[in-house]
Protein backbone atom coordinates (compact mmCIF):
# COMPACT_ATOMS: atom_id res chain seq x y z
CA UNK A 1 0.00 0.00 0.00
CA UNK A 2 1.42 3.49 -0.48
CA UNK A 3 0.57 6.63 1.47
CA UNK A 4 -2.80 8.29 0.09
CA UNK A 5 -1.61 12.05 0.43
CA UNK A 6 1.29 11.50 -1.23
CA UNK A 7 -1.01 9.31 -4.23
CA UNK A 8 -2.96 12.92 -4.27
CA UNK A 9 0.01 14.39 -4.88
CA UNK A 10 1.29 12.28 -7.58
CA UNK A 11 4.35 10.69 -5.77
CA UNK A 12 4.26 7.07 -4.66
CA UNK A 13 5.70 6.47 -1.23
CA UNK A 14 5.43 3.57 0.65
CA UNK A 15 2.86 3.62 3.26
CA UNK A 16 4.19 3.01 6.77
CA UNK A 17 0.83 3.26 8.72
CA UNK A 18 -2.60 3.60 7.76
CA UNK A 19 -5.72 5.70 9.14
CA UNK A 20 -7.52 5.06 12.13
CA UNK A 21 -10.81 6.55 10.28
CA UNK A 22 -10.37 6.40 7.06
CA UNK A 23 -8.34 3.67 6.72
CA UNK A 24 -5.80 5.54 4.03
CA UNK A 25 -2.50 4.19 4.06
CA UNK A 26 0.07 6.88 5.10
CA UNK A 27 3.75 7.76 5.01
CA UNK A 28 5.53 9.33 8.46
CA UNK A 29 5.17 12.47 6.73
CA UNK A 30 1.24 12.34 6.33
CA UNK A 31 0.83 10.50 10.13
CA UNK A 32 -0.23 12.54 12.80
CA UNK A 33 -0.26 10.95 16.01
CA UNK A 34 -2.31 11.62 18.67
CA UNK A 35 -2.85 10.62 22.48
CA UNK A 36 -6.42 9.45 22.92
CA UNK A 37 -7.24 8.96 26.91
CA UNK A 38 -8.26 5.37 27.78
CA UNK A 39 -11.52 5.05 29.82
CA UNK A 40 -12.70 2.20 32.08
CA UNK A 41 -15.73 1.36 33.73
CA UNK A 42 -15.26 1.36 37.39
CA UNK A 43 -17.93 0.66 40.03
CA UNK A 44 -20.64 3.01 38.94
CA UNK A 45 -18.20 5.10 37.22
CA UNK A 46 -15.42 5.97 34.51
CA UNK A 47 -12.10 6.29 35.48
CA UNK A 48 -9.54 7.51 33.15
CA UNK A 49 -6.22 5.48 32.34
CA UNK A 50 -2.85 7.15 33.04
CA UNK A 51 -1.36 5.85 29.95
CA UNK A 52 -2.88 7.43 26.94
CA UNK A 53 -3.69 5.01 23.50
CA UNK A 54 -1.64 6.21 20.49
CA UNK A 55 -3.76 6.87 17.49
CA UNK A 56 -2.67 7.42 14.09
CA UNK A 57 -4.24 9.47 11.49
CA UNK A 58 -4.10 11.08 8.29
CA UNK A 59 -4.18 15.24 8.35
CA UNK A 60 -8.16 15.65 6.78
CA UNK A 61 -8.95 13.26 9.63
CA UNK A 62 -7.45 15.08 12.19
CA UNK A 63 -8.01 18.08 11.15
CA UNK A 64 -11.87 16.95 10.89
CA UNK A 65 -11.90 16.08 14.78
CA UNK A 66 -10.20 19.16 16.53
CA UNK A 67 -11.84 21.99 14.32
CA UNK A 68 -13.63 24.10 16.92
ZN1 LIG B 1 2.70 10.74 2.35
ZN1 LIG C 1 -8.09 9.54 7.68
Amino acid sequence: MNCYDCHQEGRATPATASCHTCGAGLCPDHIRVTAQDVHRHEGMGLSTLKQSARRLTCFTCHDAQHQL
